[in-house]
């Protein structure tokens, strides 16, 4: 392969900048939690693909799966020539998303399109043109999920302007005081103001703020919002993309709060590696669209199909949702002693919700400012003892975990011990 600064080299002049990785590194191999790069180095894996690998790499059930995939056909197009795991799927998908009513799903590829996916049908079945997105929120970099996103910098500079009939209300969030009251004031505000109850589609709201910075939604406030969209006939979007699949203990992080929102987009580990993304929801709603309005060629690609059904197996069969609320409580006692000793005046929050766990880094206590800065150390000095670690929050000050859920207790550890030794350097 080449040492990984021969490759860095040659990505400079092949790749554009606005590609942005957080590891100078490349990979050569990987296994359910742990990674080795081309120079033979072992890295324990705190990332897991961005919340994908919530099965870790490679899972051996997943990658039987799309081989025996693989030998059968790998591509027809579901538009043209259908297959059976598109349907066994969508089956298995409607199944476990919560809610009585009966559901239907659309396959997809990545998120951002089950995003866009979400609102085009939400848009035909109410006949309005309005959604309502939240601050800190991530939906992707297409135009319509970055006019959804509430982060400017780097998703958003320069590439407006964004679709129209976006409206933005707070996320209700302890770091700016923003209590639930407030964030439901402000949007009833907002529905008085700009933003037309009768013109609104839908309201989309991460259940745990992701890229934002893993900040659960009180249940109060998910509530509210079922209550307010039932009153208006507004559709409820929950973005479960980097939620799902198990990261905070449940299938679906909103599960927790008892609400059942009437469409939630899928991606990530729902599949375990592979390119696979969806939107359930209620059947009513979802048969909106004529036939020929949703898809795209290669939407719910069959191997795909195949892994995401090994991947929801292993979660169901390995008892993963257990483990995630374990692995959750474990990593919250560790950072809380991991903070107090290496970094007492800098740890401003741990939270999350079952394995979805961040731990939040300020200046000092007094002024609580968000040290972001602090938060690049950590995550580079981690990375140089063999922990690969990745930042998240609106001012990126935070680390969140995302370690596979089949990551033995004792891998855990060791990458918590290289946490507490890059702490220390980083805070000196
Ligand atoms: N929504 C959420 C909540 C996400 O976390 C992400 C990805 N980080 C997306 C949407 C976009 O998904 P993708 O990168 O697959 O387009």
């Amino acid at each position: 392969h080449g040492s990984n600064a021969a490759l860095l080299a040659r990505r400079a002049s092949a790749v554009p900048r606005g590609v942005g990785s957080a590891a100078p590194v490349f990979a050569a191999y990987a296994e359910n939690a742990e990674l080795w790069d081309v120079e033979g180095r072992r890295y324990i894996d705190f990332v897991g693909g961005i919340a994908v690998l919530n099965t870790g790499h490679r899972h051996p059930r997943v990658v039987a799966a799309a081989k025996a995939q693989e030998d059968l056909y790998t591509h027809t197009s579901f538009q043209v020539v259908q297959y059976e795991p598109y349907v066994a799927l969508a089956e298995r998908l409607n199944a476990l998303a919560p809610g009585d009513r009966s559901k239907k799903t659309l396959l997809v590829t990545t998120g951002a399109e089950a995003v866009e996916n979400a609102v085009k049908i939400a848009r035909a079945f109410t006949g309005r043109p309005g959604v309502i997105a939240f601050t800190g929120s991530y939906h992707g970099r297409t135009l319509l999920t970055l006019g959804l996103t509430g982060k400017i910098s780097p998703y958003k500079k320069d590439v407006g302007p964004f679709p129209s009939d976006i409206f933005r209300a707070p996320f209700p969030n302890a770091r700016d005081g923003i209590t639930v009251q407030d964030a439901l004031i402000a949007l009833r505000n907002l529905m008085l103001t700009d933003a037309q109850p009768e013109r609104i589609a839908a309201i989309i709201i991460e259940p745990v703020l992701g890229e934002g910075g893993y900040t659960p939604v009180p249940t109060e406030m998910l509530q509210a919002l079922r209550e307010i969209c039932d009153t208006h006939g507004i559709l409820l979007i929950a973005d479960e993309i980097q939620s799902g699949f198990g990261r905070t203990g449940a299938w679906f992080a909103i599960e927790h709060s008892g609400v059942v929102p009437d469409l939630i987009t899928v991606a990530k580990s729902m599949a375990g590696g592979y390119p696979i993304a969806g939107v359930i929801g209620r059947a009513d709603v979802m048969d909106a669209m004529a036939p020929g309005g949703l898809g795209g060629t290669y939407g719910g690609n069959p191997v795909a199909c195949a892994a995401a059904l090994a991947a929801i197996d292993a979660i169901e069969e390995e008892g993963l949702l257990a483990r995630s609320t374990a692995i959750g409580a474990h990593f919250k006692d560790r950072l809380a002693q991991i903070g107090a000793e290496a970094a007492p005046d800098r740890v401003w929050d741990i939270r999350g919700l079952g394995g979805m766990v961040a731990i939040e880094f300020a200046t000092d206590m007094a002024s609580g400012a968000p040290d972001a800065d602090l938060t690049k150390r950590l995550v580079a000095h981690a990375l140089q003892r063999g922990l690969i670690l990745l930042s998240c929050g609106l001012h990126g000050n935070a680390v969140r975990i995302m370690v596979p859920l089949t990551a033995s207790d004792a891998l855990i550890d060791e990458g918590l011990a290289i946490f507490a030794e890059a702490l220390a350097v980083a805070v000196a």
